[in-house]
């Protein structure tokens, strides 16, 4: 599964790894999703990585990492609102030392297993 929830001593937090390369996902601008009409999904940062999934996968869709996003926070009924609390719970996570605020210094670097 290529997005997990970390439980480290520096944070907790969600995370997506590229099903390509096994990479984190760091930046939504340059990532993709691809999907079929049996549910499947998949993760890849652009280019190189898209395209081994076009070919590994077969999935005949793709789209933009940040309007996966928007999509789910739209499907579950979290709006603007939400999101801004969800902020600040987050927030309050950090402060207490129980979040990650730099996910990327506290995430495993190299390859998901
Ligand atoms: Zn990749």
């Amino acid at each position: 599964m290529s997005i997990i929830y970390n439980f480290r001593p520096t944070g907790m937090f969600p995370v997506i790894y590229c099903d390509a390369c096994k990479d984190l996902i760091e930046d939504a601008r340059n990532t993709v999703f691809v999907w079929d009409e049996n549910g499947g999904i998949a993760f890849g940062h652009k280019g190189e990585c898209s395209h081994a999934l076009d070919w590994k996968t077969g999935f005949p869709y793709w789209d933009d990492l940040d309007i996966f996003l928007v999509s789910l926070s739209t499907n579950t009924g979290c709006d603007l609102r939400g999101l801004k609390a969800a902020k600040q719970r987050h927030s309050e996570f950090v402060a207490y030392g129980l979040a990650a605020t730099d996910v990327t210094a506290a995430s495993p670097k190299g390859k998901i297993q």
